[in-house]
């Protein structure tokens, strides 16, 4: 039994190094960043029937209309969080939870993870699935996280990973000076931003198109 389950152990990290190797062909460059997903098991974050789709480099679904997002939009999106400087970013906040792979991902590279979830189902199993890798620093919070968590703020970095039409004032103002914010924005056509706070400036870049579930108001129980 132990053999067995270290022979699907090394299975599953050899399919890692193969989709990390896509992820540097892709342009993937942080090297913290391959490393962690090297390490963490995305199949854990689906359910057994899709679990032997998990290290291929696409979205797939998760139950209640939503998806965990592609490897490389969460490579992607977490090297942009990493910019921070002078330093990595401590403290970061998570719109949407979903899975919880980002969050695992996250949880592993900063100090604090604070991270929404609006459908309590979805965020009940992403919370089952940090315990299991003994990732403590994941706060998860039931709640429309439109406006971001106030309480919890200022954040060093925030990831949206549900796209709103427009970006919020509201969401903007949680960030600490020298945070950034990435986020897919629009609706049939979105792109992914990038947001820098210099002082009372939000310095926006335009990064890719993308294509990510839309930021819903209000909870499902
Ligand atoms: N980061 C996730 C991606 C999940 S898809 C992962 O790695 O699996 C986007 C998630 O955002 C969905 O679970 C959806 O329910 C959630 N969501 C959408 N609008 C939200 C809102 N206003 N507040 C909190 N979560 C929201």
């Amino acid at each position: 039994m132990v053999e067995e389950l270290q022979g699907i152990g090394m299975t599953s990290r050899r399919t890692r190094l193969r989709l990390v190797q896509r992820l540097r062909d892709h342009g993937i460059r942080n090297e913290r960043v391959l490393e962690v997903m090297t390490e963490v098991p995305r199949h854990i974050f689906l359910d057994e029937a899709l679990s032997h789709r998990a290290y291929e480099d696409t979205a797939l679904p998760i139950g209640y209309g939503q998806t965990l997002s592609q490897p490389y939009i969460v490579a992607k999106m977490t090297e942009i969080l990493l910019e921070h400087q002078p330093e990595p970013p401590k403290r970061v906040l998570e719109l949407g939870t979903g899975s919880g792979y980002q969050t695992a991902i996250l949880a592993k590279l900063v100090a604090e993870v604070f991270s929404v979830e609006r459908i309590k189902p979805l965020q009940d199993r992403a919370r089952d699935r940090l315990r299991k890798l003994s990732l403590r620093n994941a706060i998860l919070k039931h709640a429309d996280g439109g406006i971001g968590w106030v309480e919890k703020g200022p954040f060093d970095g925030i990831i949206v990973t549900a796209a709103p039409k427009e970006l919020s004032r509201e969401l903007m103002s949680q960030l600490a000076d020298g945070g950034i914010m990435v986020a897919p924005v629009g609706e049939a056509r979105q792109m992914l931003v990038r947001v820098v706070r210099q002082g009372d400036q939000f310095v926006t870049t335009e990064i890719e198109p993308v294509r990510f579930v839309p930021l819903l108001g209000g909870v499902v129980r």
